[in-house]
């Protein structure tokens, strides 16, 4: 069902780069259930895009994503749970920091 030739592109919450939708996270937030990840990039609700970066990751889990995103309404906090899978998506940036 996909439809080469028509890359959707979104917008990365946490450092504003435009990607592939593909290479991205999405995060969804459910009424009830808080910010998820949305692995299958199907579920309802309002998303958001993050890389798959730990410089991004990093900076949603330790700040929340901002206000200002798109669609992302008043800032969103992610739960220990949610900030923990993110954290196991994220592939090194190369740069082999570990500012923790
Ligand atoms: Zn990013």
């Amino acid at each position: 069902m996909s439809r080469k030739g028509h890359i959707p592109f979104r917008r990365c919450v946490a450092c504003g780069a435009t990607r592939p939708r593909d290479t991205l996270i999405r995060l969804a937030r459910l009424d009830g259930a808080g910010v998820v990840v949305d692995e299958q990039k199907r579920l309802g609700g309002r998303g958001a895009y993050l890389c798959p970066t730990r410089t991004c990751v990093d900076r949603v889990t330790k700040r929340g994503i901002p206000a200002r995103a798109p669609r992302a309404g008043a800032g969103w906090t992610l739960s220990a749970e949610t900030a923990g899978l993110l954290r196991d998506l994220a592939r090194g940036d190369g740069d082999g920091q570990a500012h923790l």
